[in-house]
């Protein structure tokens, strides 16, 4: 079995089954992507739009592309032909975009709203207000083409354990509470997105469902 196959395995059999993992191939080239989905591996996460769509041309149709990273309003149509599942909507007017190309493409594009829940400055992400009030607005409710199926978020770039799952709990904490409020009967509302290669044992035990592992699989970047 090749490293990254048996990487894969290892990762899989401490991920529970309400939980589902994101290959993260950025920077690896198409032959590693390709040794993971010989392995099994279906789905892929990326955070470049060009990486992201020359690998989408060159690899199976069956792959479910996840784009992960920070996504700039004017790259959005790139991959709004295929793209899976939008982990990092920012801002509304990101939203509006994802929206628009969605309707362009004939597709209702899937989101995760993303929360700034690390104590570092420099990663992005809604405060819990501010996404309340966009949910809240009636230019929200009008968006016909984007479906928001649940959060995601990335801790502190710490050893503080500790620090790293009151981060990860706060996440779970708003998830609860914008299903309780907003999505109450959207049974596609269900999607918490927290857990990378360092700290995703934690996040699996602080509820997450969509880890996001890259150099785990893959090595180092
Ligand atoms: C790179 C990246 C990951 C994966 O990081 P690893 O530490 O390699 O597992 C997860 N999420 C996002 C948003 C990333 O950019």
């Amino acid at each position: 079995m090749s490293i990254i196959a048996q990487n894969l395995k290892r990762i899989q059999n401490n991920i529970p089954a309400q939980a589902r993992l994101v290959a993260v191939s950025k920077t690896k080239p198409v032959s590693a992507i390709q040794e993971a989905y010989e392995a099994g591996q279906r789905i892929f996460g990326e955070n470049k739009v060009q990486e992201l769509t020359t690998k989408y041309e060159l690899l199976p149709r069956d792959i479910e592309w996840h784009m992960i990273g920070h996504l700039q309003s004017n790259k959005v149509k790139y991959i709004a032909p295929f793209v899976k599942l939008i982990h990092g909507v920012d801002s509304f007017s990101l939203l509006q975009e994802i929206n628009k190309q969605g309707q362009k493409n004939n597709r209702v594009l899937d989101v995760l709203v993303q929360f700034h829940i690390a104590k570092e400055e420099s990663k992005f992400g809604f405060s819990w207000d501010d996404a309340e009030s966009m949910l809240k607005s009636a230019e929200f409710s009008s968006l016909t083409h984007v479906r928001v199926v649940g959060v995601m978020g990335m801790a502190s770039f710490t050893s503080d354990e500790q620090m790293i799952r009151s981060e990860f709990r706060e996440l779970k904490i708003y998830f609860d509470k914008l299903k309780e409020t907003y999505f109450k009967n959207e049974n596609s509302f269900r999607e918490i997105s927290m857990g990378m290669s360092g700290d995703y044992p934690i996040a699996l035990e602080e509820g997450s469902t969509l880890v996001r592992i890259g150099s785990a699989i893959f090595g180092g970047r």
